[in-house]
């Protein structure tokens, strides 16, 4: 795989390959219309020699205040609160590894938002779209690379007109 893990204890390690499995099983038997180039980007990203990823851990308490991953280019740094099953709330890893696999094929907010909440359950660890996160799409136009929402529907459409997902009621409050 074109996964460099760096940095990570070997039960990181483990856990890093079990998100790629299930991610890789989703690509197989898409759980949504997802756009072919993104389809191509993201086999290549697991699958191909090219392009490399390195994925850093970033380290971090855990704590709620801080991140769960971010990415640049062809980076992704994975940070404690990724692996920590909180209270009440499963490990987010194969989600949070997939938001930032959406954003290294171009992805912007509202793609990665949209695609990890139509592929993964709110049981699996996606989180629907925080304030922030919906301040940030208003500020792209409700327009991601591949997907646009309606912010009265919630309603999330590619541009071939295919819907991908609906977002949960907006949240009053930061989450
Ligand atoms: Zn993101």
């Amino acid at each position: 795989m074109a996964l460099r893990l760096r940095g990570f204890t070997s039960v990181h390690r483990r856990d890093v390959r079990r998100s790629r499995t299930v991610i890789a099983r989703r690509l197989a038997n898409l759980p949504c219309p997802v756009p072919r180039d993104l389809v191509e980007s993201l086999r290549a990203i697991l699958f191909a020699d090219r392009p490399l990823v390195d994925v850093v851990y970033g380290g971090g308490d855990g704590g709620p205040s801080t991140p769960y991953a971010r990415s640049a280019g062809y980076r992704i740094v994975l940070y404690a609160r990724a692996f920590s099953a909180t209270a009440g709330g499963p490990a987010r890893l194969a989600p949070v590894v997939f938001h930032e696999l959406v954003h290294i094929a171009r992805g912007w907010e509202l793609d990665s938002e949209a695609f990890e909440n139509a592929w993964f359950t709110q049981e699996e660890g996606a989180r629907p779209p925080t304030r922030e996160d919906w301040a940030i799409f208003q500020e792209q136009q409700y327009q991601g690379w591949w997907v646009r929402v309606d912010p009265r529907t919630r309603r999330v459409m590619d541009y071939a007109d295919r819907l991908i997902h609906v977002f949960p009621a907006r949240p009053t409050r930061s989450g």
